[in-house]
């Protein structure tokens, strides 16, 4: 079997070069023009055949092996966020406001770097490679366009992998964790009607404000009181809007927030309970509550087989990784659109360098990391796709 690992050490210079380029010129959510031509101009050369324009800015592009077999969708991001990047990197963004502050700069490097290894070694291939490219990973829906726009047809996956380079965790760090690994997201938006009237005569108005703060309280039971303490939830009420004047109650209230679960039966739990304890809450506080929840992602899952084959390969490629099966998050990640219908395997690959202070959070103004981990990423996802179509 080809050695990955060593060949994406030959490519590291490619493969930095090209990070690099991506970071100094982010590009927000469905707006990765530039980052999109990159990736098509160099999977064109390599002769993939490319379409553009999947899911708005997304690209996909298949290679097809020396043997027929099965179809592999392996995904990388492209997206970067709103944020004023505050490293002192020589790479560090060149556009004001927008920063890859998550990795994706990198996931899509290596993407490429993994199509470039694939594509020389094609002949020992035996089935094809779906390269998917996707925009607006960071809570805009770039995965759900790309699936309307036909990217799990034509030719039809039999599985998918995805990873995240993960700076919560040192270089040399891998974690692959069988079943449920990100959770599902949430989103409420509560608005209670009461009311309004003098600041000075509370007992003629219903005051929404004093409900919605009864509301956000009577919420901490759902994770606390609801779910079974052995299983994950989090209820985070973000925004609180109501009033303007310091002596006028006002006629209503909005609060908005988030929910994040990892299993079916537990998000059904926290959604009866959500609605059912803001509603009758605001009555008894002689209110009323519209309740509108609405799904953002469905928990990421790992397919128990596919996680299986990533952890052996794991083993074998890279030999010193200190390897973890329970890494799960909170966070959440669109790919579970994808994995929906694609059962596949979405794992993580340690990014931090404490030493060289390369280890704030993602999301961070000053998020920046090791960039050996695009080696280890490039050759731990090239080697599992060459072992699922050997
Ligand atoms: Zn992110
Ligand atoms: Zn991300």
């Amino acid at each position: 079997m080809v050695d990955y690992k060593r060949e994406a050490e030959r490519l590291f210079h490619y493969t930095q070069e090209l990070r690099r380029d991506f970071h100094r010129h982010p590009e927000l959510g469905f707006e990765e023009v530039r980052t999109a031509g990159i990736v098509a101009r160099e999977l064109t050369n390599l002769g993939l055949e490319v379409s553009t324009g999947i899911g708005k800015t997304g690209v996909v592009a298949t290679l097809e092996g020396g043997q027929p077999g099965p179809v592999l969708l392996v995904r990388f991001d492209m997206d970067a966020l709103p944020i004023q990047e505050e490293t002192e990197a020589e790479y560090a963004s060149q556009t004001p406001g927008v920063m890859h502050a998550c990795g994706h700069d990198g996931h899509t490097a290596i993407g490429l770097a993994v199509a470039k290894m694939l594509e020389a070694h094609k002949s020992e291939l035996r089935g094809t490679v779906k390269f998917v490219f996707q925009p607006a990973e960071e809570g805009l829906g770039g995965a759900l366009a790309m699936v309307a726009d036909g990217v799990l047809e034509n030719p039809i996956p039999e599985r998918s992998l995805s990873l995240h380079l993960w700076n919560e965790k040192p270089l040399g760090w891998i974690g692959v964790t069988p079943g449920p690994a990100m959770s599902a997201s949430d989103r409420f938006t509560v608005n209670i009607f009461g009311k309004g009237g003098h600041g000075a005569a509370p007992h003629i108005s219903s005051d929404p404000i004093a409900a919605g703060a009864q509301v956000i309280s009577a919420l901490q039971t759902i994770v606390a009181r609801n779910v079974p303490p052995l299983e994950s939830a989090v209820v985070t009420v973000t925004s609180m809007i109501g009033g303007e004047a310091f002596n006028v109650i006002p006629d209503t209230v909005e609060l908005r927030g988030t929910i994040r679960t990892f299993k079916p039966e537990v998000r059904k739990i926290v959604m009866e309970r959500f609605e059912s304890i803001t509603k009758g809450v605001a009555e008894a506080m002689g209110c009323r509550a519209d309740v509108d929840l609405r799904s953002i992602t469905p928990a990421v899952s790992n397919d128990h087989e596919m996680a299986e084959r990533v952890l052996r390969v794991t083993e074998s490629v890279l030999p010193q990784a200190d390897i973890s099966t329970e890494e799960r998050t909170m966070g959440s990640e669109d790919m579970a659109f994808m994995m929906d219908d694609i059962p596949g395997c979405y794992f993580f690959i340690g990014s931090a360098d404490h030493d060289r202070g390369l280890d704030a959070g993602h999301h961070h103004p000053k998020f920046d990391f090791d960039e050996h981990a695009l080696t280890t990423g490039a050759a731990l996802m090239a080697s599992v796709v060459a072992d699922y179509l050997k």
